[in-house]
């Protein structure tokens, strides 16, 4: 496949594959919560594809595998016909650019995550400023949720319905109790 970069008036280029604007959404998804999968429904509907890529990072420690939030992303989304699946390590830019993707999906939850984001998409710009990052604020009903509140609150015994989508509360309560 080639690279192609779209021409704008002003000059300024993006990636494009064949046409298709696509988007990337990256994260931990340690484990997907339904603020993950708002994010995923809404930015499906501004590209031709989007694809959730799961960050492999070793400096995170992570209680779910790279396979088991891979499975529970697609579980979740297989009904979304423009959305795919992926991992990746290293720099997100890089992998942005292999996948010809023409911008950065973020949610934002709270000014908290403001202040990290807008430098990460600095960063990014500075790296290649090819590169855009748009931004979708979190629904107000998932705006303090986090998979760490997931984890912590299933592992206490705590109800995680509503938190999460509800075909895979079985799995993450089940994997939760044989890892933690
Ligand atoms: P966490 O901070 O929960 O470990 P991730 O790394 O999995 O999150 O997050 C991936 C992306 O999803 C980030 O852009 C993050 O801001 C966004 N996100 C996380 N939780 C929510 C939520 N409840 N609502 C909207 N977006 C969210």
């Amino acid at each position: 496949m080639k690279l192609s970069k779209a021409k704008h008036k002003d000059t300024e280029e993006c990636y494009m594959s064949n046409g298709l604007r696509i988007g990337v959404y990256p994260g931990s998804f340690d484990p997907l919560t339904n603020g993950h999968l708002d994010i995923i429904h809404r930015a499906s509907k501004l590209f031709d594809k989007l694809i959730v890529a799961v960050l492999h990072n070793d400096s995170k420690q992570a209680v779910f595998s790279m396979e088991e939030r891979v499975e529970l992303i697609k579980k979740c989304t297989g009904d979304i016909e423009n959305v795919e699946v992926d991992m990746f390590s290293g720099l997100l830019v890089n992998y942005v650019k292999k996948k010809q993707a023409v911008a950065i999906v973020k949610g934002l939850r709270a000014v908290s995550d403001y202040e990290y984001e807008l430098q990460m998409a600095m960063l990014n710009k500075h790296i290649d400023k090819n590169v855009e990052t748009i931004f979708l604020m979190a629904d107000i009903q998932n705006s303090f949720l986090s998979s760490s509140i997931v984890k912590e609150l299933a592992k206490n015994g705590g109800n995680i319905s509503g938190l999460v989508p509800e075909q895979i509360i079985d799995d993450i309560n089940l994997t939760l109790r044989k890892k933690l």
